[in-house]
């Protein structure tokens, strides 16, 4: 069963998304050649205090972080730590959630550290971040699941491919349903899998976390043995690109986007819906 959201909760929830949005914005500044991971992690934790939210990724299952800390070759969950200073050309995936009044929020961003990062990389957090936007731009009411993960591939593949071949579309890791919870059904694919069927029709009320992970070589991973770490099998560095969208019956709203996805579908000739925060 898919939880679908009344008008009420979902503007809890864009409450909730502005958090992940201010955490998002403190923590990308925070991100400077010498920091440490953890250091971030303190960033982050004093945003949710400042806004009165809670965690969500601190203590789910047993994680130590507020937020997740991917570190060049690392995709997902990497954990925040003192002994992980961040350097000038590293790339750093900062994947952040909150809770307000019991409803989630959950988003990620690629941030570049200090300087001298290829074009390559440039490109590959370019085509990752843009991949989620095609993503979004397909969350309307009478599309199925699988529409959105048609939307993430295709954008993906008609790209100019990098110099390393091909980018890999991450395939043990995607979106999922949010509201309550910050992990919920349906499960998102970043690809699309025949074998699956076209997944639930999208109906207003139903919020999915948007999340392509793509790296510049394989798509298969493997988690080391903090039981939490997601390395590429293969070295090659990944971005990752977050936001929490729900179907409205006014088209996407954007609920960890400060502007609730307004100037991005605008590209995509699609209004979002109003922020339902916005003082009117
Ligand atoms: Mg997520």
């Amino acid at each position: 069963m898919v939880e679908i959201k009344t008008p009420e909760q979902i503007a809890k929830m864009r409450a909730a998304g502005l958090v992940v949005a201010a955490m998002h914005e403190a923590c990308s500044e925070a991100a400077v050649p010498g920091a440490s991971t953890k250091d971030l992690d303190e960033v982050a934790a004093r945003v949710l205090a400042e806004h009165g939210a809670k965690p969500n990724f601190l203590g789910y299952g047993g994680f130590t972080g507020n937020i997740c800390t991917s570190l060049n070759d690392v995709v997902v969950h990497g954990i925040p730590d003192a002994g992980t200073v961040l350097k000038s050309g590293d790339i750093i995936a900062i994947d952040a959630g909150a809770i307000i009044d019991g409803w989630h929020g959950d988003a990620a961003i690629t941030v570049f550290v200090g300087e001298g990062h290829s074009a390559e990389l440039h490109e590959l957090s370019r085509v990752t971040r843009e991949s989620m936007w095609a993503g979004i731009a397909a969350m309307k009411k009478g599309n199925r699941l699988v529409d959105v993960s048609k939307a993430v591939e295709g954008y993906v593949r008609r790209q100019p491919r990098p110099a390393s071949g091909k980018y890999g579309i991450i395939e043990d890791y995607g979106g999922h349903g949010i509201g309550s919870q910050m992990h919920m059904d349906p499960h998102l694919l970043n690809y699309v899998d025949r074998r699956r069927g076209r997944g639930p029709r999208l109906v207003p009320g139903m919020c999915l976390a948007i999340e392509p992970m793509l790296s510049l070589g394989t798509a298969k991973t493997h988690v080391l043995s903090d039981e939490w770490t997601v390395k590429t099998n293969d070295g090659s560095w990944s971005s990752h690109w977050e936001h929490s969208v729900a179907v409205t019956e006014e088209g996407p709203l954007v609920l960890t986007a400060p502007d609730g996805g307004k100037a991005k579908l605008a590209e995509y000739g699609i209004t979002a819906a109003p922020d339902p925060l916005a003082v009117r």
